[in-house]
């Protein structure tokens, strides 16, 4: 699809965030830090939504890769092993006119963006953001903010090796925040200084490499497919040889469609035996393995799949993003996967009157035991479904009269705005079959079939 025909720009995407409460800007009643965010009340489910089903297809469902939560701050040694402090910078020119500062990289021309005015000779900048322990401001007392997680699982390799008693091939996974001092920020949440990223180590018997980076490009790749993105938005790009790190084999970026271009969501990068080495000069500590099947010791190599939180979000939400025509009126609605949707379920009694309140709240503390579930009256019904699409909500519960005669519900589906009716006593069984999939009376476009059909 060419850039240009994608119907949702950022400012639709910010603007609904704001609106429903997903992510505002932070420290918004001082004006606002530049490129910080916070998240609301329904973005925090949702980036819950996202760790958790990331966590649950490469820590959970499987038996060789466990997880790990390590310190932001680490030695600073280690910094200086996996070559942050000589090499992890970008070069910074600076406008001789404005003053702006720019990442020389990413220009296209020799002039200032903003004002075409002449621009500074590039110096390099690191990016990483330093602070001290303790009480004492001085050199001695340097510290790091982490800017990837990696390092935090490179120096445990062997406590984890040991304690779990690991044989290659095994990985290791942490989400965690990062922070790096970039020189421009921007598109919303898709740069910013503080992020959260979500990164395999996953260590391997050296000639056997290819095979597991091969493996864990297409795993990747699918486990965004499998979560409602659409295919074509979604490719490969593999590295070319000028644009590979010195140390690393072999590099993918997988690439979303965002709407100011196709750009990195996530990069899976066959490293070598790069950075155990590197920990292992660094610290005088043996980080070689010795294999009981062949009787070799070895520096493992490592494939790493490093993503995104915030990209991962902006992306399901940028993908999921739609607008049609509901009676008569353009509709928003968020077709989110159920798996990543914050609210569940709405439980909507069809009016505030008195006598359908006792039971529509009785549905909804019975539904709310098992789904993250919303309980609206305010306004008309209609007016309530409109800010439940919004939000992406699958499925609305609706208790009308009739209901207080028969013990009958009605259940609105969120992408179609079919409905069907059941009793009440078969309500949460069928929400779950239909949050896991099942086909509604008309087919949601998340339902496995649909799901099926982009992986093929
Ligand atoms: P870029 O080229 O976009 O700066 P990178 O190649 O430096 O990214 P990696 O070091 O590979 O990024 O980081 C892995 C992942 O972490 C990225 O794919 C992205 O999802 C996320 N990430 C990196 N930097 C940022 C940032 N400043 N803001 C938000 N997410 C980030």
């Amino acid at each position: 699809m060419p850039e240009e025909k994608r119907k949702v720009d950022m400012d639709k995407i910010v603007s609904l965030c704001k609106r429903r409460g997903f992510i505002f800007p932070s420290s918004e009643i001082y004006g606002g830090l530049n490129s910080c965010w916070d998240y609301g009340p329904l973005g925090v489910e949702l980036k819950r939504n996202v760790r958790d089903a990331w966590w649950r297809a490469v820590v959970q469902e499987r038996d060789d890769v466990v997880g790990i939560d390590a310190s932001i701050m680490m030695h600073p040694q280690a910094w200086v092993a996996s070559g942050h402090v000589e090499g992890f910078s970008d070069p910074l020119v600076e406008c001789k006119n404005c003053h702006l500062r720019w990442r020389a990289d990413q220009l296209s021309g020799e002039k200032c963006p903003d004002c075409d005015g002449e621009l500074t000779e590039p110096k390099m900048f690191n990016l990483m953001f330093k602070t001290f322990m303790g009480p004492v401001e001085d050199n001695a007392n340097v510290v790091y903010l982490r800017p990837e997680t990696a390092q935090g699982i490179f120096v445990n390799f062997e406590n984890v090796r040991s304690t779990m008693r690991k044989k290659l091939p095994f990985g290791i996974a942490q989400i965690g925040k990062s922070f790096r001092n970039e020189i421009t920020t921007g598109n919303f949440i898709f740069r910013t200084r503080e992020f959260e990223q979500m990164e395999i180590e996953y260590f391997v018997k050296p000639d056997t490499d290819d095979e597991w980076f091969n493996y864990w490009v297409k795993e990747r790749f699918n486990w965004y497919l499998k979560l409602g993105i659409k295919k074509e938005n979604l490719r490969l790009r593999r590295h070319g040889k000028e644009e590979l790190a010195h140390y690393a084999k072999d590099c993918y970026d997988i690439e979303y469609l965002f709407p100011m271009g196709w750009s990195e969501l996530e990069g899976v990068a066959n490293r070598g035996d790069f950075d155990l080495a590197q920990h292992a000069k660094h610290s005088g500590k043996g980080l070689d393995y010795f294999d009981e099947e062949t009787n070799e010791r070895y520096v493992p190599y490592v494939i790493e799949p490093s993503a995104g939180v915030d990209r991962s979000v902006l992306a399901f939400l940028v993908d999921s993003y739609d607008e049609d025509i509901a009676e008569g009126e353009t509709r928003v609605v968020l077709r989110l996967h159920p798996a990543l949707a914050p609210i569940k379920v709405a439980v909507l009694p069809l009016s505030r009157n008195e006598k359908l309140v006792p039971m529509a709240r009785e549905v909804y503390t019975e539904v709310h035991r098992h789904f993250m579930t919303q309980y609206d009256d305010a306004q008309s019904i209609g007016r309530r479904y409109r800010r439940q699409d919004e939000a992406g909500t699958p499925f609305c519960v609706t208790i009308d009269f009739q209901s207080l005669e028969d013990k009958q519900v009605t259940i609105r589906e969120r992408d179609g705005m079919a409905q069907i009716r059941l009793p009440l006593r078969d309500l949460v069984s069928t929400l779950q079959a239909k949050l896991s999939g099942e086909a509604f009376t008309t087919q949601p476009t998340w339902s496995a079939k649909a799901v099926g059909t982009r992986e093929d």
